[in-house]
């Protein structure tokens, strides 16, 4: 007796992509609401409301995107060519704290869910801010997701702190829990962006809740380093003492893990989302794909953002990851056409820890399935002698645009290439507008050292002045003599070697930004501590009198990032380092408080000793009453008029 069903796909070349790889050729499908009933020849089964006939095509599960930040499809190549801390740091997170808002996030998830539905995605595994949104769009578009709410130990577009981030999605992950589409889900961003104390509150989430937990784990060399030099230990066990794996963890990158790691994911029933293009584009290096895949670990395939790859093309990250895995080990046997399909599928699928539901055309599984047209001239001709030459053709021939037809948990999304539930050409006049200002607000600050600095410091602009003189001395004995006296107090000393790196512009009016690290010394002269710190100070002296010269300091701020990033970042014309010896105290001389500074030039190498006085002022009326007792102090330190320079150490 035939059953009935709402939908029958018939005379299809049916690529289920289940355990045993089952083939139908040609088979059917019967689906009824937002399920598969059954598949194979099962077309005299089923009394169907509606019949479809796909003759010539293949019907396979839908892509898996395993990792994306969908809504970033509008900072598509706004910032490329650079390493993976400027681009993150210097563009994409200033960018987003200025403009992610809900209405952006909105936008970004629709485009996204356009191109991911044009290209056969069904699935996608999203990690961004205002997680809401992008749930809501991504339901409202019809598409699958695993929707992350992204936690930070700094400021994010929608959270002030990572306390409030993390009750963002807390409240995120109660109002979605359940959703036929939307299974959410919550975000600590990568090692070198969370604290111990977050990847521990996440997982605690994660687990109260019973949702899948989605990070980044050992993008770079760098962060394995990193973690090495902070914690003593790699990111996967340092990971899996925070107790993160306590969690079902969907696992970004793992660029950089050795075996053991691996065998840890493993165990720990983590997933990985492998993203080729993002890797290869940020120099970020090759996951060891078919390692873990040998050795049973659930290996998906991501596109990461489209600011990272520059689309959302599943097909054509699933062709890479099959010739990249060929290519780094000089095997051309490693990842088959059908491991790297079944990546992008059902392994995509049990990453996310969705696996139960979508991944594979088998009854019991929600209907996502996309149908491609193989009647084209670079998917022609086609081989029946090994059944494994389906593979082939749809990893190594099929395109993206081959894709005519997609359905999501049992609803159409796309039929003969035309999109149902999204206006593309609406999006594309809206994403255009968003260009737009973007472009004004980069332009803007491009021009400009100190809105750049901003951009990154997180901190506020600052402005203070100081007074300073200096004088070149023959030796250090008349300022260390003169600092027994009785009319100077000491209140504080420290002694350090100090290394600064200037950078200089081509606009002299831009000032000059200096890069400083301090190394304390204790009285053996041993290192016992270090810091960095970034100045820029304005372009002119701000005045003087006599010797005594008035400076203004624009911005002075911890420096969190190596030279290289700013050189990067900053690309100066033209740079210079000093480094000297430096006994700094901090004086009382006739009421006033002064930093008295003995310094011993190392480098340039014309070295010699100099005594440098300087205090704070807030006025001009300030500054002139103090230059008289500074110059005062210089004298009894030992200098005299004719050795005071007004030169800088740059300048020397
Ligand atoms: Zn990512």
């Amino acid at each position: 007796m035939r059953r009935p069903c709402d939908l029958l796909l018939t005379n299809a070349l049916i690529v289920t992509m289940d355990e045993q790889f089952s083939i139908h050729a040609p088979g059917s499908i019967a689906i009824t609401g937002s399920a598969i009933l059954a598949v194979g020849d099962v077309a005299g089964d089923f009394d169907a409301v509606q019949s479809v006939d796909c003759r010539g095509r293949v019907v396979m599960p839908g892509l898996v995107n395993a990792h994306t930040h969908a809504p970033m499809t509008l900072l598509r190549s706004l910032a490329d060519d650079l390493r993976l801390d400027v681009w993150l740091m210097g563009y994409m997170m200033p960018v987003e704290r200025e403009f992610v808002r809900p209405d952006f996030v909105t936008l970004g998830t629709q485009l996204a869910c356009a191109e991911m539905i044009r290209s056969g995605t069904t699935c996608f595994a999203d990690m961004y801010y205002f997680e809401g949104a992008v749930a809501e769009a991504t339901s409202a578009a019809g598409l699958r997701a695993l929707c992350s709410q992204t936690v930070l130990k700094f400021p994010t577009p929608d959270a002030a702190s990572y306390e409030d981030a993390l009750a963002t999605a807390r409240a995120f992950i109660a109002q979605w829990k359940g959703h036929p589409l939307i299974v959410p889900s919550i975000a600590p961003h990568a090692p070198y962006t969370c604290t111990a104390e977050i990847f521990r509150a996440c997982a605690e989430l994660a687990s109260e809740f019973d949702v899948p937990l989605h990070t980044h784990l050992a993008e770079t060399e760098l962060e394995v380093e990193r973690a090495r030099k902070d914690h003593g230990m790699p990111v996967i066990p340092w990971a899996k003492k925070q107790r993160l794996f306590d969690a079902r963890v969907l696992a970004a990158h793992c660029v950089h893990v050795d075996e053991g790691e691996i065998r840890t994911l493993r165990d720990a029933h983590a997933g990985v989302a492998h993203n080729p293009t993002s890797n290869l584009k940020l120099g970020s290096g090759i996951a060891p794909v078919a390692k873990m895949i040998d050795l049973g670990l659930d290996v998906g395939i991501g596109t990461d953002g489209a600011a990272s790859n520059n689309d959302l093309d599943m097909f054509e990250e699933t062709r890479l990851a099959a010739l990249v895995a060929k290519g780094v080990s000089g095997d051309p046997t490693a990842i088959p056409a059908r491991t790297a399909l079944a990546m992008a599928t059902r392994l995509g699928a049990r990453a996310m820890h969705l696996g139960d539901i979508t991944g594979s055309l088998e009854p019991g599984k929600r209907a996502d399935l996309i149908i491609i047209d193989l009647d084209q001239p670079h998917t022609t001709p086609r081989f029946t002698r090994d059944a494994n030459a389906i593979y082939s053709l749809l990893v190594y021939a099929a395109k993206s645009t081959d894709v005519v037809d997609a359905m999501c948990d049992g609803r159409w999304l796309m039929r003969e290439r035309r999109l149902l539930t999204l206006d593309e050409g609406e999006l594309r006049l809206r994403a255009a507008e968003v260009a737009r200002r973007i472009d004004a607000f980069l332009i803007q600050r491009e021009q400009s050292v100190l809105q750049k600095l901003v951009a990154i410091g997180g901190a506020a602009e600052q402005e203070s002045f100081e007074i300073q003189v200096k004088a070149r001395l023959a030796s250090e004995a008349s300022v260390l003599g003169a600092l027994e006296s009785e009319e100077i107090a000491i209140i504080r000393q420290v002694h350090y070697h100090q290394y600064d790196t200037y950078f200089f512009f081509d606009d002299a009016e831009q000032g000059r930004l200096r890069y400083r690290e301090d190394e304390f010394l204790d009285a053996q002269d041993l290192v016992v501590s270090a810091r960095a710190r970034l100045t820029l100070t304005g372009p002119s002296r701000e005045g003087a009198f006599g010797s005594v010269l008035l400076f203004r300091s624009r911005f002075f701020a911890p420096a969190t990032h190596s030279p290289r990033f700013y050189r990067e970042y900053f690309k100066p014309a033209r740079e210079k380092e000093v480094e000297k010896d430096r006994r700094r105290w901090l004086v009382a001389y006739r009421g006033v408080q002064f930093y008295v500074h003995l310094d011993r030039l190392l480098n340039p190498p014309t070295g010699g000793y100099f005594v440098e006085v300087k205090s704070r002022t807030w006025s001009r009326r300030d500054a002139e009453d103090k230059a008289a007792v500074i110059t005062q102090l210089l004298q009894h330190l030992g200098a005299r008029p004719g050795d005071i320079i007004e030169a800088d150490y740059v300048e020397l």
